[in-house]
């Protein structure tokens, strides 16, 4: 049986400081804070078992419903790009599996995370239940409108791909907020992009190219 306990060793631990030394440190991601949470929240954890032995690969793996987990050094990436810190509160749009939202949760303060395939969004938040999470809160929605009520967010992480940025998302982006989000066409390389809100003006930044599923509406 698989232990639901983070602080257990689990037989994955060895692959999980091999995930981190060749497909994230070597690779460029330094912030220490983002390494220990990917060395720490097991990721075998938010896949369908059949994947199991997969779950540390250097790729992206199906969660059902046509959705995707991130590959790993994405997860990483784009959290270190987010300057994650413990005053910070986070806005994440694409639930998925709630491994996002788990390594950041590691970090700030509160994750709140709108997802817009119903049982997707039942399934993280009793997985994310399990593990012991109390500081992430998610909803089934259309994350094109954001969260308002919680709103501002220090952080705003997208994890599907949009063809623009919502208009909302950077409405309830903080002072000195960051806002991540792939651009491009469904089913294309697209690109990831940082937003940085400064004295009330959005600066853009091009990061990388990725790979994301679509972002869609409800
Ligand atoms: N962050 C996830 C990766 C999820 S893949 C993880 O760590 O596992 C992208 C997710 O975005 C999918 O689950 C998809 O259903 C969801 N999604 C797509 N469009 C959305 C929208 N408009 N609002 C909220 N979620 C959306």
């Amino acid at each position: 049986m698989i232990s639901l306990s983070l602080n257990q060793k689990d037989r994955f631990q060895e692959a999980r400081e091999m995930m981190v030394r060749v497909q994230i440190v070597d690779r460029g991601v330094k912030d220490e804070a983002v390494l220990n949470a990917m060395r720490k929240v097991p990721r075998h954890l938010f896949i369908p078992e059949e994947y199991i032995n997969e779950a540390y690969d250097d790729n992206p793996l199906p969660i059902g419903y046509g959705q995707t987990i991130s590959q790993p050094y994405i997860v990483a990436f784009m959290s270190e790009v987010a300057e994650p810190n413990p005053s910070k509160t986070v806005l994440e749009i694409g639930t998925g599996s709630g491994y996002q939202a788990a390594i950041l949760a590691e970090i700030v303060k509160k994750v709140y995370s709108v997802e817009i395939v119903p049982e997707l969004a039942l399934e993280s938040a009793e997985r994310l239940k399990k593990l012991g999470y109390k500081n992430i809160v998610i909803k089934h929605g259309d994350g094109y409108k954001g969260w308002k009520e919680f709103s501002p967010f220090d952080i705003v992480i997208v994890t599907a791909a949009a063809e623009q940025i919502p208009e909302p998302l950077i409405e309830q982006l903080a002072e000195n907020g960051r806002l991540i989000i792939p651009i491009g066409a469904p089913n294309a390389v697209q690109e990831l992009i940082l937003l940085e809100k400064k004295k009330g003006k959005i600066e853009k930044s091009r990061l990388t190219f990725v790979r994301f599923v679509p972002f869609k509406r409800l």
